[in-house]
């Protein structure tokens, strides 16, 4: 790696308030791990790269083993397109009347998962004259996206007469596992089997794609039968592991300035309601973090942050704008720094915890009000 580069995301715009720092050389570090156990590895970098910032992770992810990109909609992967990644994309989630012409124009790859789509990506390419790189999906039991099995055979033969007219190439064959993390749970030996018999069924109609993929984060750590040709690994890369079982670089730390100090009496009430008040005389600082920049509400009376090393709860509940932390006696001043997550304060699964939810929403919820700043930035970008 060469040596640290701070960037903000928007770049001439000072930060002076929140920043997440997002460790590059760890997604590194976890993309190589990724890339050792999968035979390819698409990273995953939907939802502006799991909140993180997609084109970084990206450039990170394909310089240490990546072969290609995941996003949902062709706007997430013309966007990639725009910041000048030229590496393969591929897009899955898209209304039947998605720009698909646009797409095929950037070499995006398109998921298929109907005869609708299907169609409609076959007019685009007769209008564009591009033949359409598609992965055709199958849908394993979730009940969500890709054909059903059902209707597999269906597509297969569509498909087919398709890649004879010279309008589609199949590239891949996808699908996802409901219980992935959990490989010998019912669920997971019927999913693992129906993408089995899919793949045998394309062939069958003389569809034989290099690239067939089921596994995610959580099945490609726990699950080598569902590995296939390639992995599609996002929350992995970022630090999460839903699985449970792998200790992963940790990625993000958000840290926000006090920006208000004060001593109270006992007795003080804070913030709306006075939600919570002071029992003791004590210290309240104020950081600039709310629910607005995608602290949940919902943690309130549980969260806590560290300030100087040491962890401090959040009271008065967590506002839009701002957060008041009791620091006790900690001698604080305005400016110093609070870690609200990651480094040596909460981890993201506490977060996660305190609100009740998956740690995915809380890093994709943080806000745009919120810096990204990169350490770790590899130069020698493709
Ligand atoms: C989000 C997503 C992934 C990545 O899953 P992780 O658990 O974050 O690795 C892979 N495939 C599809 C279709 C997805 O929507």
């Amino acid at each position: 790696m060469s040596a640290a580069l701070r960037l903000p995301v928007r770049s001439g715009v000072p930060v002076t308030g929140a920043v997440l720092e997002v460790d590059l050389a760890a997604v590194g570090a976890n993309t190589r791990r990724f890339a050792a156990l999968t035979p390819a590895l698409l990273a995953v970098v939907k939802a502006d790269g799991y909140g993180l910032g997609a084109s970084q992770i990206a450039r990170t992810a394909l310089s240490h083993g990546a072969i290609g990109l995941g996003v949902t909609s062709v706007t997430e992967a013309l966007a990639l397109r725009a910041d000048g990644i030229t590496a393969p994309i591929l897009s899955w989630l898209n209304p039947v009347d998605a720009d698909f012409g646009a797409a095929l124009a950037a070499d995006v790859h398109l998921a298929v998962g109907s005869v609708e789509h299907l169609d409609a990506v076959c007019r685009a390419a007769r209008r564009t004259r591009r033949r359409a790189a598609v992965h055709l999906a199958v849908d394993c039991g979730m009940a969500r996206d890709g054909s059903a099995p059902l209707a597999w055979p269906a597509l297969c033969a569509r498909t087919s007469l398709a890649q004879q007219a010279g309008l589609v190439e199949v590239v891949g064959i996808m699908g996802q596992l409901s219980h992935a993390g959990r490989p010998r749970h019912g669920a997971s030996q019927r999913g693992r089997a129906i993408f089995e018999w899919a793949v045998t069924t394309a062939s069958g109609h003389g569809l034989t794609p290099a690239h067939r993929h089921l596994a995610t984060t959580a099945a490609s750590l726990t699950d080598p039968r569902s590995r296939h040709s390639m992995s599609r690994v996002g929350a992995g890369l970022v630090g999460i592991d839903p699985s449970g079982t792998t200790l992963l670089d940790q990625v993000s730390t958000l840290v926000a300035p006090v920006t208000a100090v004060r001593d109270v009496t006992a007795g003080t009430g804070v913030g709306y309601g006075h939600l919570w008040r002071a029992k003791r005389a004590t210290r309240l600082v104020t950081v600039p973090v709310g629910y607005a920049d995608g602290i949940p509400r919902r943690s309130g009376g549980r969260a806590e942050v560290s300030v100087a090393g040491r962890r401090c709860p959040i009271v008065g509940g967590v506002n839009m704008d701002q957060s008041v932390v009791d620091v006790g006696a900690i001698e604080v001043g305005l400016g110093d720094p609070v870690v609200v997550l990651g480094g040596e304060g909460p981890a993201l699964v506490e977060w996660a915890e305190w609100a009740e939810t998956l740690p995915h929403e809380i890093l994709t919820g943080l806000g745009a009000r919120v810096a990204r700043r990169y350490d770790g930035f590899s130069q020698d970008q493709p």
